[in-house]
């Protein structure tokens, strides 16, 4: 039996006696998001964190997902394959910057995108996703509204609501999308692929979302690929929802805007590490208690509005 294969079958045995689900971002490895429950999005994965109906949940994402997971199930063990799975988007963000853009604008809501870890969101007013930004603050009554941590789809969300959208911080972006799916790699990829319907991520630079046919979360993109006319279609953000988007749809041409478009952190997870984690039952992510129960009433507001 082959080494993958040997993994595939530790799992399966360990995912029945710990009656564990494996839920996984569509950033995963292949082979991770085929022995997966579920692939989604963030808030895809959020929910159906809720409604899982198991002991353990493996969360294959980084850290701030698998600490969504547990801020939603405070009653199951959450597990995150690889605990060095951070995200620098998420890291962007302190307590300080926070209070200094409160300081700075009194009274504008602080809505908060999911990338970001638990201490952040404890001190924000919605939660938001790049699925359900534009529709939750296009609800605000508020003409100013505080957006962390990310600059590029605050500055979308602007564009779209014509609100004015402060970033906090001012320079917070993803790297993945800021310099590897930029307008650069975006003209380039057109050059090759001429014709080709340009699906984007917000998380990419102004300048590079201009050219683009569309703009959404990673399953809005794929399930554009299924609703927009055309054979040819780019995909623009981290190379891993090209093998999903593909799996979908095998008579479409699909193709990432940049290949090497590739966040380390995701990749850290691989069947070894979802192997060891069942087998261990560890590394388990925990929020505290009162932190959680604060976030969790955020999320529950927010998901009701979107
Ligand atoms: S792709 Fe960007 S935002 Fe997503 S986990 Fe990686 S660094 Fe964070």
């Amino acid at each position: 039996m082959s080494y993958l294969d040997e993994l595939r079958e530790r799992i399966e045995r360990l995912r029945k006696e710990r009656n564990a689900v494996i839920l996984a971002h569509n950033y995963q490895l292949p082979e991770v998001q085929d022995i997966a429950d579920f692939v989604g999005d963030s808030l895809e994965l959020a929910k159906k964190a809720m409604e899982v109906d198991a002991d353990v949940i493996v969360l294959a994402g980084v850290y701030f997902m698998a600490e969504t997971a547990a801020i939603l199930n405070p009653d199951k063990t959450v597990l995150i394959p690889n605990i060095k799975a951070g995200c620098p988007l998420a890291g962007f963000l302190n307590l300080e910057t926070i209070k200094a853009y409160r300081e700075l604008y009194p009274g504008a809501p602080l809505v908060m995108y999911i990338n970001s870890y638990a201490p952040a969101k404890y001190h924000a007013d919605y939660i938001v996703t790049s699925s359900s930004a534009l529709k939750l603050i296009a609800r605000l009554d508020d003409e100013v509204i505080l957006f962390g941590p990310d600059k590029n789809l605050a500055s979308y969300v602007a564009e779209k609501t014509g609100k004015k959208i402060v970033a906090v911080p001012s320079g917070g972006h993803c790297p993945v999308h800021e310099f590897l799916v930029n307008e650069y790699y975006v003209l380039k990829a057109l050059e090759e692929h001429p014709g080709a319907k340009l699906i984007l991520h917000p998380e990419v630079p102004p300048e590079a979302r201009r050219h683009a046919h569309y703009v959404g979360s990673t399953s809005q993109m794929i399930r554009a690929v299924g609703e927009l006319e055309g054979d040819v279609f780019l995909l623009g953000t981290e190379e891993g929802l090209v093998y999903r988007a593909r799996k979908m749809y095998p008579g479409k041409k699909i193709y990432p805007v940049n290949p090497r478009a590739i966040c380390i952190n995701m990749k850290k997870n691989t069947l070894h590490h979802v192997a060891e984690a069942l087998e261990k039952m560890k590394p388990v992510v925990k929020v505290d208690p009162r932190m959680a129960g604060r976030i969790r009433e955020i999320l529950e507001t927010s998901f009701k509005m979107v």
